[in-house]
């Protein structure tokens, strides 16, 4: 067990390791925000930090309160048809409006219709899952992000998605202009761990998915097939 304010220069998945690079983002001048503060922030050095919350609502939390006793932001992608979790349920509608509580930015992780092409329209699915959003968090929801962008029914223009009522979506070239990605997908990092740019731009945008970080010995295949079947 980490103690909480344990800190780690190593590059390794652990929470350690988390607030290492957090502390030094912050040390080094980068606002550390979510997706829709992005877009109106004026700060120069800017960390855009997201979470796709795949697997578990309770993992996320975890990492969320770390991040609230850092003093960071950032924005968390909720799934309406995760197996690990159910938004309507009374437990993850509880972790959904602490999220909110902490200050954090909720959006919808987006999944329409799957390989099947079940389900309605695309675009209807995509609107009705914002409404679904809001009616859980108690509030309105600005962005979603694509979950498994490949198993998703369609390519969702970005007018349909104004139309649905988002603000943004998390890939658009708003959040892309002179701007060094960084994904933690599969438990590896692409192309390298965060902690290693900074300083080397001002712009980083870093997709973090918090079960690789709060559970690091999990397994990260079991996950993965899963996650490919749609679960
Ligand atoms: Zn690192
Ligand atoms: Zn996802």
């Amino acid at each position: 067990m980490q103690a909480v304010n344990e800190e780690s220069a190593r590059c390794e998945f652990s929470l350690a390791h988390y607030r290492y690079i957090l502390r030094r983002a912050r040390a080094a001048g980068y606002h550390v925000c979510g997706h829709r503060e992005f877009l109106r922030s004026s700060a120069q050095r800017t960390l855009m930090l997201r979470h796709d919350v795949d697997v578990s609502l309770a993992e996320a939390l975890r990492l969320a309160r770390l991040e609230a006793r850092e003093g960071v932001q950032s924005t968390y992608f909720i799934r309406l048809r995760a197996s690990g979790y159910n938004v309507l349920s009374r437990l993850e509608l509880t972790r959904i409006r602490t999220l909110i509580d902490l200050g954090f930015e909720v959006g919808l992780h987006l999944e329409t219709g799957l390989r099947e092409g079940l389900f309605i329209d695309p675009s209807e699915e995509a609107a009705f899952s914002k409404q679904l959003l809001e009616i859980v968090s108690g509030q309105a929801v600005a962005g979603c992000a694509m979950h498994v962008p490949k198993q998703t029914h369609g390519s969702l223009s970005r007018d349909t998605l104004r139309k649905s009522g988002f603000l943004y979506e998390a890939g658009e070239p708003e959040f892309n202009h002179h701007v060094q990605f960084f994904s933690d997908s599969n438990q590896m990092w692409k192309p390298s761990c965060p902690c290693l740019a900074i300083d080397q731009a001002d712009r980083l945008y870093v997709t973090v998915h918090p079960i690789w970080w709060t559970r690091p010995r999990t397994n990260v295949e079991r996950i993965r097939r899963r996650l490919s079947q749609g679960l």
